[in-house]
């Protein structure tokens, strides 16, 4: 990916619930950006729960078509999970994760620093393996003789993206996050392979800078909570990077404000963390703000950094101002207001 692009072609994917919400959210905010971006267009497309009632399909072959081919990066809102198993039904994110080989998901979670503040209590980025370990969902029950037996596989290949991620920050600092004292196999791989990366790559010493070390995910979760200070980026298989991007996310207030990409070598993708938020939806106050840094997040992958500080140093402003603030926020102000408050601002 690189910035010498005469269109920037971004398909927008808001399935269900909130994502209908913020996805246009976001849109607005890119196009607001000028002159700072290529010629933008949009592509609408569809997936989603909903999609599923009511057509039987909850990611049309159509929507991965035109991602793929027709498509520079991607914005996806939320999907909602029914809460017991539908038949014939799976999740249209994994299963786009999967096709569009989405191997990263990178969260940054960032406090919003007052003036006084030099630096954020809270600034750390949880890397979290995408399309595997217990995400494969090979499961199966048996009947034994003393009960029934469940069984799930866990796959853990060689992949990381989390090095070039480490580079661009001051601090140069990957933790691994696993628990090779148990899984000494699957986690042990895991371990073995960030380990390895600074000798794997060709050009030698590119990665020297960047200092490792390693926790067991329960003392992770513990120490994050202590001191989240000491944490710069966080790398961790599937089942722990999303345990600890949720609880990351509530060290700095809201759901509301967590973005997210999922990357891969030649696509990308931003999702808010958040869900659908079916107790909210339709009711015009769901922050935008996760789904807006999302897109910041997705234009930085993208390298064009520009653009993507503008919308951050907007967004930090209208959160430090405090003046136009969603409820989950404890303001009173609608996703609009909010936005236009961003709009106002960039
Ligand atoms: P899903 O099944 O889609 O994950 P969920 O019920 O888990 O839905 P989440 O979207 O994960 O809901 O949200 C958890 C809680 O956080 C809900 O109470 C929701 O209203 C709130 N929340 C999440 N995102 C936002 C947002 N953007 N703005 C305001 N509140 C939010
Ligand atoms: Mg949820």
């Amino acid at each position: 990916a690189t910035a010498a692009r005469s269109t920037l072609r971004i398909g927008l994917i808001p399935a269900d619930g909130i994502g209908r919400e913020v996805i246009p959210a976001a849109r607005r905010t890119l196009e607001a950006l000028g002159s700072d971006l290529p010629k933008l267009e949009f592509r609408d497309l569809l997936a989603g729960f909903d999609l599923f009632t009511r057509t039987g399909t909850a990611l049309p072959r159509e929507t991965v078509e035109v991602l793929k081919e027709g498509c520079d990066a991607a914005l996806f809102g939320a999907v909602s999970s029914p809460s017991r198993k539908v038949a014939g039904y799976s999740s249209p994110i994994v299963a786009l994760r999967k096709e569009l080989d989405l191997y990263a998901n990178i969260r940054p979670v960032v406090s919003v620093a007052s003036e006084s503040e030099e630096r954020p209590a809270v600034d750390l980025i949880v890397v979290r393996e995408n399309t595997e370990c217990l995400y494969v969902k090979q499961e199966s029950l048996t009947q034994t003789a003393s009960g029934k037996e469940a069984r799930a596989t866990r796959l853990i290949t060689e992949r990381t993206m989390a090095f070039e991620l480490a580079l661009a920050r001051p601090r140069k600092q990957v933790t691994i996050i696993h628990k090779s004292n148990v899984l000494s196999v699957t986690d042990g791989l895991f371990r073995e392979t960030v380990r390895a990366v600074p000798q794997l790559l060709e050009v030698a010493g590119r990665f020297d800078s960047v200092a490792i070390a390693e926790q067991i995910v329960d003392s992770a979760v513990y120490r994050l909570f202590r001191e989240p200070e000491i944490y710069d980026v966080m790398v961790a298989p599937n089942l722990y990077g999303d345990i600890l991007s949720d609880a990351a996310a509530a060290l700095v207030g809201s759901l509301g404000l967590v973005p997210s990409v999922n990357a891969g070598d030649s696509f990308v993708m931003g999702e808010p963390v958040h869900g659908s938020a079916p107790d909210i939806e339709g009711q015009g106050i769901a922050n935008p703000l996760a789904a807006i840094r999302s897109a910041a997040l997705m234009l930085r992958h993208l390298k064009y950094q520009d653009a993507a500080d503008r919308i951050d140093a907007a967004v930090n402003h209208v959160v430090r101002e405090g003046q136009f603030l969603t409820p989950d926020l404890g303001g009173k102000s609608k996703t609009d207001d909010v936005v236009e408050a961003v709009l106002r601002r960039l």
